[in-house]
């Protein structure tokens, strides 16, 4: 008889498929058998009363990242990783940031540095802001060699976005290599107009960050991405969509066959841009981009939750600390375009969907798995994770489907000094978190310890139904233009 390791028996075992009774096998990190009672092993863990599921992995999270402005994160892959598996996940891939000027190479050398720290296994997305000949034609080969599959890309901001050439041209590399290109989607001119305006009525509260950034400039750029996708005929992701326009177009889109995939964020459902008008520098807190939206936001946006428009919920951590180290770097009293952008919520991600989708009935169970770990398994060729099922990695998530809580900051293990959640009433907890068969987090408590995840290399995106979409400009039968991409 097979001596297994651990045993996780007679838990309810959710996947992206289903919910059924049955036990877990685990060996050498991991699961090499799933049946309906497994005997044995050294390790038993008692599941009874929970669900047992892939454990997360968080596919958009800024971690050891300086922003383009050289603002540092608070949190760092030891905290970052701990408050992320204590959120119920078991991997994540943070950003690694190209700045202006910084070979590919380098910045994969000081992320591998900063991340040797994590307690949960790591990969990463490049953020490409400097698309020179030597990042376009050698070092982005050679970090998809390493098994770097994901590139992002920024449309605003302007020490980082590339203009729609800029983004061709890593579109092309992107698909020559079968890697995903990820976007952040808004019109930058759209934004920095709407900037001028505000600024010259001397409007330069908090809440005029929500104001400056209209759904407008998002449905823009999100329909110019894929436009720009569809011609290069690549894989594009677009991140943290905040508007129902914009949800509608990837919905359209796909239908057409583009090679295309969204993630939405928790904060577009649970907060609202009425949070930015807080007091004193409480509104700044609520500060992201894109930003909050309206109430009737949240309904759209559930709805295509619902329907399958997204592939995943991220948390978008981006933890600055509502001080001078984070978001007030600049001062405490400066116009909002000098205050740092972006919240954290890596250990919310998880529980607050469980709670408002799952709880509430929005969204079932195994949608629920596949916005937290399947799809991003897929999406970003995680080949041996986000799954349960024979060969995989023993990446598991046990949850307590019943405890009631409520959101409190240290609850949140993380290195910040707000949570964007505080007081909301959630049910649902991850109570156990093993990644490759090591427990993370055990009976709702940290026993992970520092450098134990590992890099994982990845796999090219999985495009199989998604065709792309003919234009007729490349049709064979004209014999023109298909030697063009
Ligand atoms: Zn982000």
């Amino acid at each position: 008889m097979t001596q297994f390791d651990t045993v996780i028996h007679s838990g309810q075992i959710a996947t992206a498929d289903q919910v059924f009774a049955g036990d877990i096998g685990i060996k050498d990190g991991r699961i090499i058998a799933v049946a309906e009672k497994i005997a044995g092993g050294e390790r038993r863990i008692d599941a009874g009363g929970r669900i047992v599921m892939p454990g997360g992995i968080e596919g958009h999270a800024h971690i050891a990242q300086e922003s383009s402005a050289g603002v540092m994160t608070a949190d760092d892959y030891l905290s970052g990783s701990i408050s992320a598996a204590y959120g119920g996940n078991s991997s994540f891939i943070p950003f690694a940031a190209q700045h202006r000027g910084q070979s590919i190479d380098h910045v994969l050398e000081t992320y591998g540095a900063r991340a040797r720290r994590s307690v949960i296994d790591y990969s990463w997305h490049l953020i490409i802001s400097d698309p020179t000949e030597a990042v376009l034609q050698d070092q982005l080969p050679r970090a998809f060699q390493q098994g770097i599959t994901s590139f992002k890309v920024f449309m605003t901001y302007d020490l980082m976005n590339l203009g729609d050439g800029g983004m061709l041209d890593i579109l092309t590399v992107a698909r020559a290599h079968g890697a995903i290109t990820m976007v952040h989607a808004e019109n930058n001119d759209m934004v920095k107009w709407m900037n001028r305006q505000l600024a010259a009525r001397g409007l330069t509260a908090p809440r005029y960050h929500a104001i400056s950034r209209p759904e407008l400039a998002e449905e823009e750029a999100i329909n110019r991405a894929i436009q720009l996708a569809k011609l290069a005929d690549a894989a594009l992701f677009i991140v943290h969509v905040s508007t129902a326009g914009g949800a509608a177009i990837v919905r359209r889109e796909k239908f057409n066959g583009a090679k295309l995939f969204a993630e939405t964020c928790p904060q577009y459902l649970a907060l609202t841009r009425d949070d930015l008008d807080r007091p004193g520098t409480e509104g700044a807190k609520f500060m992201c981009s894109p930003p909050l939206r309206g109430r009737e936001t949240q309904d759209a946006l559930w709805h295509h939750m619902a329907m399958g428009t997204f592939e995943s919920v991220s948390s978008d951590h981006a933890p600055y600390r509502a001080d001078e180290t984070g978001k007030f770097t600049a001062g405490f009293d400066v116009a909002y375009p000098k205050i740092a952008n972006g919240m954290p919520g890596i250990a919310m991600r998880l529980p607050w969907l469980f709670s408002e989708g799952v709880v509430k009935g929005r969204i079932t169970l195994e949608q629920f798995v596949a916005l937290s770990a399947t799809n991003a398994a897929k999406t970003f060729g995680c080949t041996t994770k986000g799954r349960i099922a024979p060969g995989m990695d023993a990446d598991i998530a046990i949850w307590n489907p019943d405890v009631t809580r409520t959101v409190t900051l240290a609850d949140q293990h993380d290195n910040m000094d707000y949570t964007p959640f505080e007081g909301l009433q959630i049910t649902g907890r991850p109570e156990h978190v093993l990644t490759r068969g090591a427990s993370v987090i055990a009976d709702g408590k940290l026993v992970g310890t520092e450098g134990q995840g590992q890099f994982f290399g990845r796999a090219p995106v999985d495009l199989r139904a998604r065709p792309g979409v003919a234009l007729p400009e490349f049709d064979p039968a004209q014999n023109f233009g298909t030697e063009l991409r």
